[in-house]
């Protein structure tokens, strides 16, 4: 094959696409010829543009002009005025700050890199004559794959069989309906992209029908691929991080503001242009809070991988903040609150219910006895009109409800393969959750025979005749009769599917759906159980306790969805709703009752848009879940969009914020609870941070206006910023959840991470810190009259040390610092510990000292630090206990 110029697929017969690929039309390629391929062609993957390498991040730690501000003033300071010491101490603790900021920024894009691989899209490949799920990034070309409605699709590929197939290339040529397509070859070579019908683009979708391909192109080499190495990927930020930068901004302007003050009046208080220029600098570089965009990142990205382990994969960033103020999800039933592990259980066959017993024998259920029937006519039905499949080594494929058709025709001896050997497949109408039902047309001898299967009621009003010893008119007290049944099945949970079919002496050219499910026979109703998961009980529960409420939103029978609803304690005294129901009603009315209603049953995926607008509209943060192609607008719509990992289609997962790897309801919650936390940390250090800031500033700014002398020296203002900045801050970053966590109401909607409330929070904890530290100042130098450097020892000191029991205030919003919850996290107070070791080096190891101007500290001056951290502090955890008892 010449990549160079590339044949002009399209215009190929398949015959010839297979010998350009050298690939097989049966068995696809062999496992050591992908092998060889794949190194031949690379990985298919796009190129998102250049990562972001460790030299790069290494050098946009000094991409700030503040820094180099700093850098010039500590030579102007060396090389002219000789302040040898001054000026390696600065430029020792910028290289640790920026040392700081690479590790931070560096486990940010390798947390984010790793992001990425978790949400990979697979393929389905056919290699070596067997079918596999494979990663997408593995497909070569060459390789053969199948396409169901919808899959993404990995690359670029030619068609080579197909059925009723189409795909939707919004995203590559823009156009948003479906295009139809074929397997024919086209005679004109020099046709445009969007026309090619035979040729199927990587990263467009499946809309309807079943394919296959051959891959022609893959990653840089596939259309889509050429377009994004145009564009390059841009990375998408959260609404948490852009808050940040607009308080970055407004903090770094009000610092400037500061820091132009403490220079002028520096100065005008006598002190050197250099020594203040310094102090100012290093004022701005130790109150700007530049770190905090690489720790929120951090902190997201941590997030999501531990969610990740739990089965929560987070396709965007955003959604973790958004998971944390989440106040409704609404949950599909099928397979997220139940166990998809779907068996048949009950038949309703010649007018009559039986039971089918766990050994698979037909019961009388009055007499309890035994009986053979031959239920060949039903269960053929449903082995042939069903899309899943059994691979060569046993394993079903497919949807849950249509594999437990395919082992209950087994085990009474049909083999979906060996009738599709006599009655093989020639169209279809597939199923969707709109018309609940699907049909497939078979040759059969020398007629063909449209077969049926869907929702009960659907189905009845497609039926005029029944099956019993011969076929007959379907009386209205036999439909009476088949729908009494369906509903008593559905009061106990079964979820009921009904059979039919017709046949037809010859096949029409052109047939709509709805003539194709016209004039149906009836043959009998098949009842299927599907358990509710065990632990997802316990997870409503948590969700009532979290004021988040919990809707039930399924496309099945609204008796099936009401039971299953009271097994697992949703009902709350709420009300079912159905589909028919909620299209009567005006979205005001349906706004109105949203609260109310626990189960909409029969819905189908249009329902959903509704649903999600009512619950928005009332302010709701709605998590809503999906698995179906066409419950994609609602996923995306929904505040959190949520999809299926094993069951759901590429589109909804595309659409989707959150996927769920195990299908799971209590995913979401885990999920939610782990938003809560990743939220509240960041918040934690946020808070702690700023409130850090002012310390250190205001400190500086009040012993200026008060005609007080400089209280610390530039180098230590640049210490304490880098012993709170850094590891207290990260451990909190990691804080265990706070044991109210669950109990309390989600965060609102427009709340952000900094309120009016928690600024005034941050300004006068931080002035209480800066209160402690001056006072600690002023009664070293005026009262004790110790000399001014040892009295800026002591202000140095004291104030790390209440920056670093201020850090253990955060732990609890209401519990006290002095009580056993700021022991719980161990991180921080090996963190608090190690700081303050560091401290202490400062003060007393002799080659410290001159650096840092220290002297060693004696008892007195402890008896001040101690007093000085120890009243602000209290005071704090006073107040903040009081305010919590206040809320
Ligand atoms: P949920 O939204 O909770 O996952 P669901 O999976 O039951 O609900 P749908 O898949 O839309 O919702 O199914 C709705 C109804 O359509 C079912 O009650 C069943 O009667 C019928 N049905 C389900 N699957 C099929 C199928 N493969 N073929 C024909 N009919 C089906």
């Amino acid at each position: 094959m010449d990549t160079q110029s590339p044949p002009k697929w399209h215009s190929l017969p398949t015959s010839e696409v297979k010998k350009l690929l050298k690939t097989s039309l049966e068995n696809g390629l062999s496992q050591e010829e992908v092998q060889a391929r794949r190194e031949r062609y690379g990985p298919n993957e796009l190129e998102t543009g250049s990562k972001t390498s460790s030299l790069k991040i290494l050098l946009s730690q000094f991409d700030d002009l503040m820094i180099w501000v700093l850098i010039v003033a500590a030579l102007i300071s060396g090389l002219v005025l000789r302040e040898f010491l001054d000026a390696t101490a600065i430029m020792i603790i910028l290289i640790l700050n920026a040392i700081l900021g690479f590790a931070q920024e560096f486990k940010a894009e390798k947390a984010m890199e790793a992001l990425k691989k978790l949400a990979a899209p697979t393929a389905k490949a056919i290699r070596d004559g067997r079918e596999e799920m494979t990663p997408a990034h593995e497909i070569v070309p060459g390789d053969l794959i199948r396409l169901e409605a919808g899959d993404s699709i990995p690359a670029d590929a030619r068609l080579v069989e197909c059925q009723t197939f189409s795909t939707q290339e919004a995203a590559l040529t823009g156009e948003s309906q479906s295009i139809e397509k074929t397997c024919q070859e086209m005679l004109e070579q020099n046709v445009l992209l969007a026309d090619r019908k035979n040729m199927v683009y990587a990263g467009t979708l499946v809309t309807t029908g079943r394919s296959l391909a051959l891959v022609t192109a893959t990653g840089p080499a596939s259309e889509m691929g050429q377009i994004a190495a145009l564009l390059g990927a841009k990375e998408e930020k959260t609404p948490l991080q852009l808050e940040l930068k607009d308080v970055g901004k407004k903090i770094t302007l009000l610092c400037l503001a500061v820091v132009v003050i403490v220079f002028i009046a520096g100065i005008s208080r006598g002190y050197s242009v250099a020594i203040m220029f310094l102090a100012a600098v290093s004022l701005a570089v130790a109150a700007i809070p530049e770190g905090l965009p690489a720790i929120i990142t951090v902190s997201l990205a941590l997030g999501v991988q531990n969610m990740a382990k739990k089965h929560a994969v987070v396709r965007k960033l955003h959604a973790v903040e958004t998971l944390g103020s989440t106040s409704v999800i609404c949950s599909d039933k099928t397979g997220t609150l139940t166990q998809n592990k779907m068996a048949v259980k009950r038949v309703y066959f010649g007018n009559r219910l039986w039971e089918l017993s766990p050994e698979n024998t037909l019961i009388d259920p009055d007499s309890r006895e035994e009986v053979s029937l031959n239920l060949n006519p039903l269960l053929k039905i449903a082995a042939l009109c069903n899309d899943a499949r059994k691979t060569s080594s046993g394993k079903m494929l497919g949807d849950p409800t249509e594999t437990a058709l395919i082992s209950a025709g087994e085990s009474s001896g049909l083999s979906k393969e060996e009738l599709e050997k006599t009655d093989p497949r020639i169209a279809e109408v597939p199923f969707n959750s709109d018309r609940k039902r699907m049909s497939t047309i078979h040759r059969s001898n020398s007629s063909y025979l449209v077969l049926v299967k869907g929702a009960p009621e659907q189905m009845l009003s497609c039926c005029s005749k029944i099956l019993l010893q011969e076929e007959q008119t379907l009386s209205e007290e036999e439909r009476d009769a088949i729908l009494e049944v369906d509903s008593k099945l559905a009061q106990s949970g079964f979820r009921n599917l009904a059979f039919a079919y017709k046949e037809l002496p010859e096949m029409p050219p052109e047939m709509t759906p709805e003539e194709v499910e016209k004039d149906l026979v009836f043959v009998g109703l098949l009842g299927l159980t599907d358990p509710p998961r065990p632990e997802v009980a316990e997870a409503i529960q948590t969700c009532r306790k979290a004021h988040i409420n919990v809707a039930m939103i399924t496309g099945d029978h609204k008796l099936t969805a009401e039971a299953i609803a009271k097994e697992i304690g949703l009902m709350d005294g709420r009300k079912v709703v159905t589909g028919t129901e909620l299209e009567q009603m005006a979205l005001e009315d349906l706004e109105k009752e949203v609260t109310e209603i626990a189960v909409f049953a029969r819905v189908s995926p249009k329902d959903k848009i509704k649903i999600v607008k009512a619950f928005r509209e009332r302010g709701f943060i709605v998590g809503m879940t999906g698995d179906g192609i066409n419950d994609a607008p609602a996923v995306k719509m929904a505040d959190i969009g949520i999809s299926m990992g094993k069951v759901g289609t590429d589109v909804t997962r595309e659409a989707s914020d959150l996927v769920l790897t195990d299908d799971n309801f209590a995913t979401i919650v885990v999920a939610v609870r782990e938003g809560r936390i990743i939220f509240d940390n960041i918040k934690k250090f946020i808070l702690f941070l700023l409130s850090c800031n002012i310390s250190e500033v205001s400190i500086v700014f009040l012993a200026m206006l008060l005609g007080l002398p400089l209280p610390l020296f530039p180098v230590q203002i640049l210490w304490i910023n880098l012993v709170t900045d850094g590891l207290p801050a990260l451990a909190l970053g990691v804080d265990p959840p706070d044991p109210h966590l669950m109990v309390r109401s989600p965060r609102p909607r427009k709340e952000g991470i900094l309120p009016r409330a928690k600024q005034k929070q941050i300004l006068w904890q931080g002035l209480l810190l800066t209160s402690g530290a001056l006072a600690s100042f002023v009664f070293s130098y005026f009262w004790l009259k110790t000399s001014l450097n040892m009295a800026r020892t002591v202000a140095f000191t004291t104030l790390v040390l209440i920056q670093l029991l201020h850090s253990l205030n955060f732990r609890s919003e209401r519990n006290s610092l002095f009580s056993s919850a700021s022991l719980a996290n161990k991180y921080l107070l090996v963190a608090i510990f190690g700081s303050v070791l560091l401290q202490l080096g400062v003060v007393y190891f002799p080659f410290a000292r001159p650096i840092f101007h220290t002297l060693p500290l004696g008892g007195q001056e402890w008896l001040v630090i101690g007093a000085s951290c120890i009243l602000p502090i209290v005071a704090i955890d006073l107040i903040k206990q009081w305010q919590a008892k206040q809320t």
